[in-house]
């Protein structure tokens, strides 16, 4: 299982309710954030989650709305918080912009107090636990090195208790053998075969996260069989064409793409200022209907059995003011695409 807390659901710039790209996945034991835009060090406060264990941080591209935030969160957490090391993956070219950001502005002639490693990430899986893997992929956004990141559960053969107790299998470490794909011999000379215990596989939890994109033809396989799809949606069709100038993409096109990969629940962020909440919702629910929009604070779980559910948020005060804002908030008609840089 994976959960998800989105702390920055804006394009380009902030909004009065959204704060820049960056949300955290949560695994087992494990924490990853997802990009780390200008003001993700006081989302995290805000949503209650704290910084224990954040030693992983994927970026996926190197736009400034989606790394400014490591300024201050690597200040505060490499002098403040009891972290042993900190991982930072991603693509050559955005660590290139990462690396300038920590070494030429943060800690500028300083040693750094724990150490940062800069994780060249390639094609493919590159962390892996024995419960899930997490790959990257590549996407076509504006410049070189934009990436992907698919959070895999593995694959169980599930342990038939029944079966195992009519064979007379004790419990302890023989059963764990066996979970294992190795035979056991028992006390009376009888051999079981994991086969004999074991039921047939069920896939794990699939969780997609594209970053910003333009283009969906070339990566419908990577995404294919997601139980959730986190993906942009920068514009409204209104705008395709500014979509396609700026490399983003439509609520519309975010939406063909979970239909045509065959997901089980779309998930759309980065929001432009431009747009309504509800006309995002609208478009793509039109054509994809399981589709959410994210809110800063939201919170998913995603499982491979029940799939996607959207968790009560502990931030009862702030959603309520959101909420209320929402429904009367005004457009603001800035052309803010040409900020992302
Ligand atoms: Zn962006
Ligand atoms: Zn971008």
């Amino acid at each position: 299982m994976f959960e998800l807390l989105f702390l920055g659901t804006s394009a380009s710039a902030p909004s009065i309710h959204r704060g820049l790209s960056a949300h955290l996945v949560i695994a087992r034991d494990y924490r990853f954030l997802i990009d780390c835009g200008e003001g993700t060090q006081r989302q995290i406060l805000r949503s209650g989650v704290g910084f224990k264990r954040l030693n992983r941080i994927l970026i996926t591209h190197s736009h400034l709305d989606h790394i400014l935030g490591l300024a201050g969160l690597l200040s505060t957490l490499v002098r403040w918080e009891s972290l042993d090391e900190l991982e930072i993956y991603g693509s050559r070219w955005a660590l290139d912009r990462v690396q300038d950001l920590i070494y030429r502005v943060v800690f500028r002639n300083e040693r750094l107090p724990i150490p940062i490693h800069l994780v060249d990430v390639q094609e493919g899986v590159f962390f892996e636990t024995r419960d899930f893997t997490v790959s990257a992929f590549p996407v076509t956004h504006r410049g070189a090195g934009c990436l992907g990141y698919i959070f895999q559960e593995k694959a169980r053969r599930p342990f038939l208790v029944e079966r195992a107790e009519a064979l007379g299998v004790p419990f302890g470490p023989e059963r764990a053998k066996l979970v294992r794909g190795e035979s056991i011999t028992l006390a009376d000379g009888r051999v079981v075969q994991p086969d004999d215990v074991l039921g047939s596989e069920v896939r794990g939890a699939r969780y997609v996260h594209t970053g910003d994109v333009g283009r969906t033809d070339d990566i419908v396989e990577y995404v294919r069989g997601a139980h959730a799809l986190v993906t942009e949606a920068t514009y409204l069709s209104a705008d395709a064409e500014l979509a396609q100038q700026f490399g983003h993409m439509t609520a519309a096109g975010a939406a063909q793409l979970a239909a045509e990969a065959g997901v089980q629940t779309l998930i759309l962020t980065h929001l432009s200022r431009r747009s309504r909440e509800r006309d995002v919702l609208a478009e793509a629910q039109a054509i994809f209907p399981n589709t959410y929009v994210a809110r800063d604070f939201d919170r998913f779980s995603i499982n491979k059995e029940r799939g996607v559910t959207k968790l009560v948020s502990e931030q009862v005060d702030s959603r309520a003011a959101l909420e209320s804002a929402d429904e009367s908030e005004p457009l603001e008609l800035l052309d803010d695409s040409p900020l992302e840089l």
